[in-house]
């Protein structure tokens, strides 16, 4: 039997499930993420198994993270073919990633993350890796190219915000390409892009206390046309953006990753 063979048409929308099929496409994505023996994989969403049977023929072994309960036995019927499959029948979010990566004995202790990501899902999973960051070596994910750009964006851009400033400050991200709606069954409505997140060393991420940080973000960037000054009004005093190093009448977007960090490290009025 082919792969296909073993698989329903059908896709679930609520699922995010848009299957990729341009071959182009997966060798691009297996390449990036070009496993090396000993490299614990694990996918988030193998779906038809589009990524998860080239890495699989590639690397040997697998473990993938599905939530569709109907994907879970032709997944298993298709992986004879290719190599050793471990199915994890779960919600990704409810996930310990940490207790995952100790279980599978990787050398370093770290589990490397590929997936082509439920779109509705995207900032819960990436949130919840970040939770997770030092058991992680790299993400790679497929991604709509709206939310890779806001990931990888730099002050003074539009769409720099507090996605970009939360992952910049625990990983390192890489856009890789641009995916368009045509490599999927169905299309997807919007771009796609992959990116590539590595997670800082524990040395090289200056926050201190992280509840802190997400604290101080997510309040200068809620309301983003006003002043540091009245959108920290609580969070932080003028006195404090100052001793930061940044002006109490900038705004949130015009703040680097590392200007949050000092004024998220000073002592709290
Ligand atoms: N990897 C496949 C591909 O590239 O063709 C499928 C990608 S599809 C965009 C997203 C996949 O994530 C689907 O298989 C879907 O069932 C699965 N998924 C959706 N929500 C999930 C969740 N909460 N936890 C784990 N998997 C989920």
């Amino acid at each position: 039997m082919s792969d296909d063979e073993h698989f329903q048409s059908g896709a679930k929308k609520h699922l995010g499930q848009h299957f990729l099929h341009e071959k182009g496409i997966i060798g691009k994505i297996v390449q990036a993420v070009d496993p090396k023996p000993g490299d614990r994989l694990v996918e988030i969403g193998p779906g038809q198994g589009a990524i998860t049977f080239p890495l699989l023929d590639r690397h040997g072994a697998l473990t993938v993270i599905e939530f569709d309960r109907d994907l879970i036995a032709p997944l298993t019927a298709a992986s004879k073919a290719h190599g050793a499959l471990t199915i994890v029948h779960s919600d990704v979010l409810e996930v310990d990633f940490t207790a995952l990566a100790a279980g599978m004995h990787a050398q370093d202790g770290k589990i490397r993350l590929v997936g082509n990501l439920p779109y509705n899902l995207s900032s819960p999973i990436l949130f919840h890796a970040l939770d997770h960051a030092a058991a992680i070596r790299d993400m790679h994910f497929m991604l709509q190219k709206e939310v890779v750009d806001r990931m990888a964006a730099e002050p003074g851009s539009k769409v720099y915000g507090r996605l970009s400033v939360m992952l910049q400050a625990y990983c390192r991200v890489v856009p890789l390409f641009k995916v368009p709606p045509g490599a999927f069954r169905p299309p997807p409505k919007v771009d796609s892009a992959v990116v590539r997140m590595v997670p800082r060393a524990p040395g090289e991420i200056g926050v201190q206390d992280p509840k802190r940080f997400a604290h101080v973000v997510r309040a200068a960037f809620g309301q983003r046309r006003k002043t540091l000054r009245n959108a920290l009004n609580g969070v932080a005093d003028s006195t404090m953006i100052e001793a930061a190093g940044l002006r109490p009448d900038a705004r949130a977007e015009q703040i680097d990753v590392a200007g949050f960090v000092r004024l998220a490290n000073l002592p709290a009025a």
